[in-house]
């Protein structure tokens, strides 16, 4: 089949690398990974891809992701605080679901007992950053107290999760504090935690920096491993790929047009009173692709000279003016993605993949 436009192309031979890569720099303090997957919409040949540098566990907040792993000889880790509703689909498709609320961890259990499996959960504390995890320290171990009594459900671990919402920077204070927990949670269950989860990609200049705080043995990491960068500062990790996923988007317009446009100003597409700078005459050229497909996340045009000046649904629009390539109807541009753009593209079902190299 030949790929229809607009495409994002995913790497696997870079994705290998990178995935290999971040287990090396994991390794060296004794942290194991949980590559996520959520950012390529859990497609399992990038997946494959990942567990080929030597990624053993895969992770993804959606189970209907985890799902299409059912072949891929992976741990599976389901990220999101699960549905009750789906207790059933949790223990059929991930060995480990992240946990904060009793009634869940009861409905896991049901549902585990069911099927006669066990259902591993790790449990999650929230240390600022405000999204999910049990606020109260005495609640996290009274909560760890009874899902150990539980038959089918067993407690693996203590996690936590930051920079998210609050936006809050993982540090030696608040993993310190995990550990610490962790330590406590142990002598609770009256057995080691297999799992002390100490965050995501912002948690990897910890340990670059060799500061990631003793204990922690795990780490949930999507977009180092997926972009190459970290999420604390946005930094690029050394000997990464950071072109691994690309769009690219078909020329269905060039024209020249004036850069003000003409008549009363009124509302754009999306509700919102545009503004102008006159320019003069300019020479726009229009990409088959808009925000439907990458919503209203940043993407940048590799090309020199090629600038971004808008987009509504369906319709991306482009300054060429300074581009010294001639664009004509037909031509592909290609586009760098950040991570809510890359996000966004893989799930929308307009945009086709084409995969390169083979990720072994
Ligand atoms: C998405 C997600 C991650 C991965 O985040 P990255 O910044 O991409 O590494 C880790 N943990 C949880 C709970 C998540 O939802």
């Amino acid at each position: 089949m030949n790929h229809m436009n607009p495409k994002i192309t995913i790497n696997l031979d870079k994705l290998t690398h990178n995935a290999a890569q971040m287990v090396k720099l994991c390794q060296s303090a004794g942290v194991k990974v949980s590559a996520v997957t959520k950012g390529f919409c859990a497609k399992p040949q990038a997946a494959a891809a990942i567990l080929n540098g030597g990624v053993t566990s895969l992770a993804d907040s959606r189970i209907e992701n985890l799902r299409k792993f059912q072949p891929l000889a992976a741990e599976k880790i389901l990220l999101r605080i699960p549905m009750v509703s789906q207790a059933e689909q949790v223990v059929w498709f991930s060995d480990i679901s992240m946990n904060s609320q009793w009634e869940t961890i009861q409905a896991l259990n049901e549902a585990a007992k069911h099927k006669g499996v066990n259902h591993g959960v790790i449990l999650m504390t929230d240390l600022g950053d405000l999204r999910e995890g049990i606020f109260s320290e005495t609640e996290f171990y009274e909560l760890a107290k009874k899902a150990s009594r539980l038959s089918n459900v067993e407690v693996k671990g203590i996690g936590t999760n930051l920079t998210c919402f609050g936006a809050i920077i993982p540090d030696e204070k608040n993993l310190g504090q995990l550990v610490t927990m962790a330590d406590e949670t142990a002598n609770i269950l009256g057995k080691p935690l297999e799992y002390i989860s100490g965050g995501n990609s912002s948690s990897i200049y910890l340990l670059q920096e060799g500061k990631l705080p003793k204990g922690i043995n795990h780490l949930r990491i999507g977009e180092g491993i997926l972009l190459g960068t970290e999420s604390a500062y946005g930094a690029k990790i050394p000997d990464m790929h950071y072109d691994v996923f690309q769009l690219v988007a078909e020329v269905v317009e060039v024209e020249r047009k004036p850069s003000m446009p003409i008549g009363t100003i009124g509302k754009d597409a999306f509700g919102n009173i545009p503004i102008f700078e006159d320019k003069g005459m300019r020479t726009r050229a229009i990409a088959a692709v808009g925000k439907q497909d990458f919503a209203t996340h940043n993407i940048k045009p590799l090309a020199k000279g090629v600038e971004i000046v808008g987009a509504s649904s369906d319709h991306l629009l482009l300054d060429i003016t300074e581009s010294d390539i001639k664009y004509k109807v037909g031509d592909e541009l290609t586009f760098s993605l950040g991570y809510g753009a890359m996000l966004a593209l893989n799930t929308s079902n307009y945009v086709s993949t084409q995969y390169l190299g083979h990720g072994k």
